[in-house]
Protein backbone atom coordinates (compact mmCIF):
# COMPACT_ATOMS: atom_id res chain seq x y z
CA UNK A 1 0.00 0.00 0.00
CA UNK A 2 1.49 3.16 -1.01
CA UNK A 3 -0.20 6.62 -2.11
CA UNK A 4 -2.05 9.46 -0.16
CA UNK A 5 -4.52 8.53 2.55
CA UNK A 6 -7.70 10.12 2.25
CA UNK A 7 -10.17 9.41 5.36
CA UNK A 8 -13.62 10.94 4.45
CA UNK A 9 -15.76 10.51 1.47
CA UNK A 10 -19.74 10.61 0.52
CA UNK A 11 -21.12 8.13 -2.08
CA UNK A 12 -25.03 8.50 -3.01
CA UNK A 13 -25.55 6.05 -0.25
CA UNK A 14 -26.02 9.86 1.34
CA UNK A 15 -25.12 13.02 -0.18
CA UNK A 16 -22.19 11.98 -2.32
CA UNK A 17 -23.08 12.07 -6.28
CA UNK A 18 -21.03 9.12 -7.14
CA UNK A 19 -21.93 5.45 -6.19
CA UNK A 20 -19.88 3.91 -3.80
CA UNK A 21 -18.22 2.01 -6.66
CA UNK A 22 -17.61 5.28 -8.78
CA UNK A 23 -16.06 6.53 -5.36
CA UNK A 24 -13.52 3.93 -5.39
CA UNK A 25 -12.69 4.66 -9.29
CA UNK A 26 -12.55 7.69 -8.22
CA UNK A 27 -9.97 7.11 -5.51
CA UNK A 28 -8.19 5.10 -8.26
CA UNK A 29 -7.71 7.42 -10.61
CA UNK A 30 -6.98 10.22 -7.68
CA UNK A 31 -3.63 8.14 -7.24
CA UNK A 32 -5.08 7.35 -3.25
CA UNK A 33 -3.06 4.82 -1.39
CA UNK A 34 -5.92 4.44 0.84
CA UNK A 35 -9.89 6.02 1.12
CA UNK A 36 -12.23 6.17 3.41
CA UNK A 37 -15.82 5.52 2.37
CA UNK A 38 -18.10 7.78 5.16
CA UNK A 39 -21.36 8.50 4.36
CA UNK A 40 -23.85 10.52 6.86
CA UNK A 41 -25.49 7.35 9.58
CA UNK A 42 -25.19 4.41 7.28
CA UNK A 43 -22.53 1.87 6.03
CA UNK A 44 -24.86 0.42 3.20
CA UNK A 45 -22.15 1.19 0.80
CA UNK A 46 -19.56 -0.56 2.26
CA UNK A 47 -19.52 -3.93 0.44
CA UNK A 48 -19.88 -2.00 -3.09
CA UNK A 49 -17.02 -0.10 -2.67
CA UNK A 50 -14.91 -3.55 -1.29
CA UNK A 51 -15.72 -5.38 -4.85
CA UNK A 52 -14.94 -2.25 -6.43
CA UNK A 53 -11.88 -2.01 -5.11
CA UNK A 54 -10.80 -5.76 -4.95
CA UNK A 55 -7.71 -5.81 -8.10
CA UNK A 56 -7.12 -2.24 -8.07
CA UNK A 57 -4.61 -2.30 -5.00
CA UNK A 58 -6.60 1.13 -3.33
CA UNK A 59 -7.11 0.02 0.15
CA UNK A 60 -10.44 1.45 1.87
CA UNK A 61 -10.87 2.22 5.03
CA UNK A 62 -14.54 1.31 6.63
CA UNK A 63 -16.12 4.32 8.53
CA UNK A 64 -19.47 6.25 8.80
CA UNK A 65 -19.76 10.09 9.55
CA UNK A 66 -22.35 9.89 12.61
CA UNK A 67 -24.72 12.82 12.60
CA UNK A 68 -25.22 14.47 16.62
CA UNK A 69 -26.15 17.71 17.91
CA UNK A 70 -25.74 19.84 21.38
CA UNK A 71 -26.81 23.28 21.85
CA UNK A 72 -28.37 23.04 18.49
CA UNK A 73 -25.02 22.90 16.63
CA UNK A 74 -24.45 19.92 14.40
CA UNK A 75 -21.45 17.87 15.06
CA UNK A 76 -20.86 15.38 12.68
CA UNK A 77 -18.51 12.00 14.34
CA UNK A 78 -16.72 9.81 12.07
CA UNK A 79 -16.34 6.19 13.07
CA UNK A 80 -14.05 4.19 11.47
CA UNK A 81 -13.59 0.21 11.61
CA UNK A 82 -17.13 -0.34 13.40
CA UNK A 83 -19.05 -3.15 13.50
CA UNK A 84 -21.79 -2.24 10.71
CA UNK A 85 -23.63 -5.12 12.41
CA UNK A 86 -23.80 -3.65 16.13
CA UNK A 87 -26.63 -3.82 17.37
CA UNK A 88 -26.77 -0.49 19.18
CA UNK A 89 -25.55 1.40 16.11
CA UNK A 90 -28.03 0.09 13.35
CA UNK A 91 -30.74 1.02 16.03
CA UNK A 92 -29.70 4.92 16.45
CA UNK A 93 -28.18 5.28 12.77
CA UNK A 94 -31.86 3.90 11.41
CA UNK A 95 -33.50 6.42 14.03
CA UNK A 96 -30.84 9.62 12.91
CA UNK A 97 -31.85 8.30 9.24
CA UNK A 98 -36.14 8.53 9.67
CA UNK A 99 -35.63 11.52 11.80
CA UNK A 100 -33.41 13.50 9.09
CA UNK A 101 -36.08 12.13 6.23
CA UNK A 102 -39.44 13.99 8.58
CA UNK A 103 -36.82 16.80 8.52
CA UNK A 104 -36.59 17.32 5.27
CA UNK A 105 -40.14 16.90 4.40
CA UNK A 106 -40.97 19.48 7.12
CA UNK A 107 -38.32 21.71 5.06
CA UNK A 108 -39.61 20.95 1.65
CA UNK A 109 -42.94 21.99 2.77
CA UNK A 110 -41.58 25.30 4.37
CA UNK A 111 -39.81 26.17 1.08
CA UNK A 112 -43.13 24.77 -1.48
CA UNK A 113 -44.81 28.11 -0.40
CA UNK A 114 -42.40 30.05 -1.65
CA UNK A 115 -41.16 28.09 -4.94
CA UNK A 116 -42.75 25.60 -6.90
CA UNK A 117 -41.07 22.56 -5.30
CA UNK A 118 -42.57 19.17 -4.18
CA UNK A 119 -41.21 15.61 -2.15
CA UNK A 120 -41.08 14.17 -5.72
CA UNK A 121 -38.76 16.54 -6.48
CA UNK A 122 -36.60 15.38 -3.76
CA UNK A 123 -37.15 11.73 -3.76
CA UNK A 124 -35.63 12.06 -7.78
CA UNK A 125 -32.75 13.41 -6.72
CA UNK A 126 -31.70 10.32 -4.44
CA UNK A 127 -31.26 6.66 -4.56
CA UNK A 128 -33.28 4.75 -2.45
CA UNK A 129 -32.93 4.43 1.16
CA UNK A 130 -30.01 7.06 1.46
CA UNK A 131 -29.51 9.08 4.75
CA UNK A 132 -31.35 12.37 2.91
CA UNK A 133 -30.14 15.83 3.85
CA UNK A 134 -30.24 19.23 2.30
CA UNK A 135 -27.82 18.49 -0.17
CA UNK A 136 -31.15 16.41 -1.67
CA UNK A 137 -33.20 19.28 -1.41
CA UNK A 138 -30.58 21.29 -3.16
CA UNK A 139 -29.97 19.34 -6.35
CA UNK A 140 -34.02 19.53 -6.43
CA UNK A 141 -33.86 23.40 -6.37
CA UNK A 142 -31.51 22.63 -9.12
CA UNK A 143 -33.37 20.68 -11.16
CA UNK A 144 -36.41 23.00 -10.88
CA UNK A 145 -34.15 26.14 -12.03
CA UNK A 146 -34.50 27.85 -8.82
CA UNK A 147 -30.66 28.47 -7.70
CA UNK A 148 -27.68 27.26 -10.31
CA UNK A 149 -26.01 24.64 -8.00
CA UNK A 150 -25.66 23.14 -4.90
CA UNK A 151 -23.17 25.47 -3.19
CA UNK A 152 -25.81 28.37 -4.40
CA UNK A 153 -28.91 26.66 -2.75
CA UNK A 154 -26.73 26.44 0.54
CA UNK A 155 -25.85 30.63 0.51
CA UNK A 156 -29.59 31.14 0.49
CA UNK A 157 -32.73 28.77 0.49
CA UNK A 158 -30.40 26.34 2.74
CA UNK A 159 -28.61 28.58 4.94
CA UNK A 160 -29.55 27.93 8.37
CA UNK A 161 -30.66 31.50 8.40
CA UNK A 162 -32.50 31.23 4.93
CA UNK A 163 -35.97 30.74 6.99
CA UNK A 164 -36.79 27.48 5.82
CA UNK A 165 -34.12 25.79 8.31
CA UNK A 166 -35.31 23.20 10.56
CA UNK A 167 -32.75 21.09 12.43
CA UNK A 168 -33.05 17.46 12.96
CA UNK A 169 -32.95 15.41 15.97
CA UNK A 170 -29.77 13.41 17.00
CA UNK A 171 -27.79 11.88 20.02
CA UNK A 172 -25.52 14.12 21.80
CA UNK A 173 -21.91 14.28 20.80
CA UNK A 174 -21.08 12.00 23.94
CA UNK A 175 -23.29 9.22 22.85
CA UNK A 176 -22.48 9.36 19.97
CA UNK A 177 -18.28 9.02 20.78
CA UNK A 178 -19.99 5.69 22.90
CA UNK A 179 -22.00 4.43 20.05
CA UNK A 180 -18.79 4.06 17.84
CA UNK A 181 -16.36 3.33 20.42
CA UNK A 182 -18.50 -0.02 21.93
CA UNK A 183 -19.26 -1.33 18.27
CA UNK A 184 -15.16 -1.35 18.27
CA UNK A 185 -14.34 1.76 15.73
CA UNK A 186 -12.20 4.87 16.45
CA UNK A 187 -13.93 7.92 16.69
CA UNK A 188 -12.62 11.15 14.78
CA UNK A 189 -14.51 14.39 15.28
CA UNK A 190 -15.49 16.16 11.96
CA UNK A 191 -14.63 19.41 10.94
CA UNK A 192 -14.42 20.55 14.44
CA UNK A 193 -13.18 24.12 13.42
CA UNK A 194 -16.48 24.38 11.31
CA UNK A 195 -18.93 26.71 12.65
CA UNK A 196 -21.32 24.87 14.66
CA UNK A 197 -18.75 22.68 16.67
CA UNK A 198 -15.92 25.42 17.21
CA UNK A 199 -18.85 27.47 18.95
CA UNK A 200 -20.19 24.37 21.34
CA UNK A 201 -17.04 21.90 21.91
CA UNK A 202 -16.01 23.97 25.15
CA UNK A 203 -12.49 22.33 26.36
CA UNK A 204 -14.86 20.49 29.48
CA UNK A 205 -17.03 19.21 26.81
CA UNK A 206 -13.71 17.92 24.78
CA UNK A 207 -12.74 16.71 28.36
CA UNK A 208 -15.75 14.26 28.53
CA UNK A 209 -15.97 13.03 25.43
CA UNK A 210 -11.86 12.06 25.51
CA UNK A 211 -13.03 10.23 28.33
CA UNK A 212 -15.67 8.35 26.39
CA UNK A 213 -13.42 6.98 24.45
CA UNK A 214 -12.56 10.08 21.78
CA UNK A 215 -9.70 9.22 19.52
CA UNK A 216 -8.86 12.27 16.97
CA UNK A 217 -9.87 15.39 15.49
CA UNK A 218 -9.39 15.98 11.39
CA UNK A 219 -7.63 18.93 11.56
CA UNK A 220 -6.87 19.41 8.16
CA UNK A 221 -10.06 19.92 6.42
CA UNK A 222 -11.03 23.35 4.39
CA UNK A 223 -14.17 23.80 6.66
CA UNK A 224 -11.61 24.39 9.45
CA UNK A 225 -10.25 28.50 9.98
CA UNK A 226 -6.51 28.60 10.04
CA UNK A 227 -7.00 30.12 13.86
CA UNK A 228 -9.39 27.53 14.26
CA UNK A 229 -6.57 24.99 13.16
CA UNK A 230 -4.14 26.21 15.48
CA UNK A 231 -6.79 25.74 18.44
CA UNK A 232 -7.72 22.53 17.51
CA UNK A 233 -3.84 21.26 17.15
CA UNK A 234 -3.28 22.43 20.56
CA UNK A 235 -6.27 20.56 22.08
CA UNK A 236 -5.26 17.94 20.45
CA UNK A 237 -1.71 18.06 22.04
CA UNK A 238 -3.23 18.42 25.23
CA UNK A 239 -5.06 15.46 25.26
CA UNK A 240 -3.13 13.34 22.93
CA UNK A 241 -5.43 12.85 19.95
CA UNK A 242 -4.42 12.05 17.07
CA UNK A 243 -5.01 14.54 14.28
CA UNK A 244 -6.05 13.72 10.64
CA UNK A 245 -6.76 14.95 6.75
CA UNK A 246 -9.36 14.71 4.95
CA UNK A 247 -11.10 16.20 1.50
CA UNK A 248 -14.54 15.49 2.66
CA UNK A 249 -15.40 14.52 -0.97
CA UNK A 250 -18.84 14.34 -2.56
CA UNK A 251 -18.83 13.98 -6.01
CA UNK A 252 -20.10 17.07 -8.08
CA UNK A 253 -22.15 18.24 -4.83
CA UNK A 254 -19.49 20.04 -3.50
CA UNK A 255 -15.71 21.42 -5.07
CA UNK A 256 -13.88 19.22 -2.25
CA UNK A 257 -11.37 17.51 -4.14
CA UNK A 258 -9.98 13.74 -3.26
CA UNK A 259 -6.44 13.79 -1.65
CA UNK A 260 -6.70 17.48 -0.66
CA UNK A 261 -5.98 16.75 2.76
CA UNK A 262 -4.17 13.62 4.19
CA UNK A 263 -3.37 11.83 7.08
CA UNK A 264 0.07 10.53 7.72
CA UNK A 265 1.22 6.96 7.25
CA UNK A 266 1.54 7.04 11.14
CA UNK A 267 -1.55 7.72 12.15
CA UNK A 268 -3.21 5.48 9.78
CA UNK A 269 -1.58 2.82 11.51
CA UNK A 270 -2.80 3.82 14.93
CA UNK A 271 -6.38 3.91 13.83
CA UNK A 272 -5.93 0.53 12.45
CA UNK A 273 -4.11 -0.83 15.23
CA UNK A 274 -7.56 0.28 17.58
CA UNK A 275 -10.21 -0.59 15.84
CA UNK A 276 -11.88 -4.14 16.33
CA UNK A 277 -15.08 -3.70 15.11
CA UNK A 278 -14.16 -4.42 11.29
CA UNK A 279 -11.53 -4.18 8.71
CA UNK A 280 -9.82 -2.25 6.41
CA UNK A 281 -9.93 -4.16 3.15
CA UNK A 282 -6.89 -4.74 1.17
CA UNK A 283 -6.62 -5.91 -2.01
CA UNK A 284 -2.89 -7.52 -3.24
P1 LIG B 1 -27.58 18.49 6.52
O1 LIG B 1 -26.75 17.50 7.28
O2 LIG B 1 -28.75 17.85 5.89
O3 LIG B 1 -27.96 19.70 7.33
O4 LIG B 1 -26.70 19.04 5.33
C1 LIG B 1 -25.34 19.28 5.52
C2 LIG B 1 -24.58 18.56 4.44
O5 LIG B 1 -24.55 19.38 3.30
C3 LIG B 1 -23.15 18.25 4.82
O6 LIG B 1 -22.87 16.89 4.54
C4 LIG B 1 -22.31 19.07 3.90
O7 LIG B 1 -21.24 18.32 3.39
C5 LIG B 1 -23.24 19.46 2.79
N1 LIG B 1 -22.97 20.84 2.42
C6 LIG B 1 -22.78 21.87 3.24
N2 LIG B 1 -22.51 23.00 2.54
C7 LIG B 1 -22.52 22.66 1.26
C8 LIG B 1 -22.30 23.38 0.04
N3 LIG B 1 -22.04 24.68 0.04
N4 LIG B 1 -22.40 22.71 -1.10
C9 LIG B 1 -22.66 21.39 -1.10
N5 LIG B 1 -22.88 20.66 0.01
C10 LIG B 1 -22.81 21.29 1.17
FE1 LIG C 1 -22.36 15.53 3.39
FE1 LIG D 1 -19.60 16.56 8.00
ZN1 LIG E 1 -18.67 14.53 5.38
Amino acid sequence: MSGPIDLHAHSSVSDGTESPAELVAAGVEAGLGVLAITDHDSTAGWDQAFVAAHGTGLEIMPGIELSTQLDYASVHILGYLIDPRDPALVEATAAIRAERLHRAEAMVERIARDYALEWDDVLAQSTPGATIGRPHIADALVARGHVSDRSAAFRTILHWRGGYYRPHEAPLPIEGVRLITEAGGVAVIAHPGARGPQRVLSDARMRALVDAGLFGLELDHRDNPPAAREHWAEVARRFGLVTTGSSDYHGTGKPNRLGENTTSRDVYEAIVARGTGSQPFRTP
